[in-house]
């Protein structure tokens, strides 16, 4: 036996890492997989204090973010994309091998990734199959004596917001649990943040990110938002210096008037050109799961692996999300700019036999 295996926590040696969209696929040039922006963006750079150590928190970038989220700066914490926010979650709030997560998959993959790695248990209380909400009954019980509870909406894969008045009641009937809600795609439909809701809820945890509609997942930024009581309890677990300083700069000038016109801007081309390949996928054997609020679309067909092999083959990389709970053989296809879309349409019509 290895050394490494012989003494890694024993946990761990079961454990299957995060198969990420850039690990699982490589090459092709067109990039659909990842529910990145198509767009890349310029910045201006300023290298005279890069022989200093950054700030732990640059209150300028955490000032920005919360004007634009509408919070109290000392309602934000920084880090190393929502990621990193997940993981300072688990850390400082489940002890392991004693406390749990609830996840309501299908849902993002990193929840139980993180909570497995740090040997916190995960609760699953699947979405109701009817309609991708919460199973309400089955939450709220599991939920009670549990630490945190993830709920990603809209949600990643399904693309579906969860409903206000189910989040509302999760947030009131367990009090004593703090409930996570993952705006990763609220770019996409700003008035379903529940952001404003922090001085209602104790227990409310709000994750954002810059990698989606913000155009910068090169940079690693994304954002906790909660109460300053539970802001303070995450730092203790944050590394003295998060984040890079360069990363600082290129997200704070991404959240300037002039950055937040451009995001106005590439968000609404892209809903433009999501509800262009909706209809255009719609008379293809492709059975749409839900309807999206985000960048990227869910469907189910007859063969996914075959599909994504294919298309890969011509250099289009979408993504297979076959081995989430209750998606069998479904694709996620995250929205391109004009040409993209239009090259994956093209290679679509040819798979399917279908004359354009
Ligand atoms: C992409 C994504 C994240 C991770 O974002 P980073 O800030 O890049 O770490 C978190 N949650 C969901 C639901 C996502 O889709």
């Amino acid at each position: 036996m290895k050394l490494a295996d012989k003494l890694q926590r024993p946990h761990l040696a079961e454990l299957v890492p995060y198969a990420s969209a850039r690990r699982s696929m490589s090459g092709g040039n067109v990039w659909l997989n990842a529910n990145e922006s198509p767009y890349c963006n310029s910045y201006q750079l300023d290298d005279s204090q890069l022989n200093r150590y950054p700030a732990f928190q640059s209150s300028a970038l955490n000032q920005a973010y919360a004007d634009y989220a509408g919070v109290e700066q000392d309602q934000v914490m920084s880090c190393r994309g929502s990621d990193e926010a997940i993981e300072l979650l688990i850390r400082a709030f489940c002890e392991p091998a004693r406390d749990a997560v609830v996840i309501c998959p299908p849902t993002y993959g990193m929840y139980a990734i993180s909570a497995q790695t740090h040997g916190a248990e995960v609760i699953e209380v699947p979405l109701l199959q009817d309609n991708w909400q919460l199973d309400m009954t089955a939450l709220i019980a599991r939920a009670a004596a549990a630490k945190l509870v993830f709920l990603c909406s809209p949600s990643n894969p399904l693309g579906q917001r969860l409903a206000a008045e189910d989040l509302h009641r999760v947030l009131t009937e367990c009090p004593d649990t703090l409930v996570v809600v993952d705006e990763a795609y609220i770019e996409f439909c700003p008035q379903a943040s529940v952001a404003q809701q922090l001085n209602q809820y104790p227990n409310l945890v709000v994750l954002r990110t810059l990698s989606k509609a913000f155009a910068l997942a090169g940079a690693r930024c994304g954002f906790a938002l909660a109460n300053s009581d539970v802001i303070t309890v995450l730092k203790k677990v944050l590394a003295p210096y998060p984040l890079p300083d360069l990363t600082v700069q290129v997200a704070t000038q991404a959240l300037s008037q002039q950055g937040l016109q451009r995001l106005t801007q590439q968000v609404s081309a892209l809903v433009t050109e999501r509800e262009r390949l909706t209809s255009a996928l719609d008379p293809l054997p492709m059975r749409r799961i839900a309807d999206s609020d985000t960048n990227f679309l869910l469907y189910a067909v007859d063969n996914a692996e075959q599909l994504i092999q294919a298309l890969a083959g011509q250099g289009i990389l979408i993504r297979n999300q076959s081995a989430q709970r209750n998606l069998p053989s479904c694709v996620r296809i995250s929205i391109g700019d004009e040409a993209q879309n239009q090259a994956l349409l093209n290679e679509l019509n040819d798979y399917f036999g279908v004359s354009a």
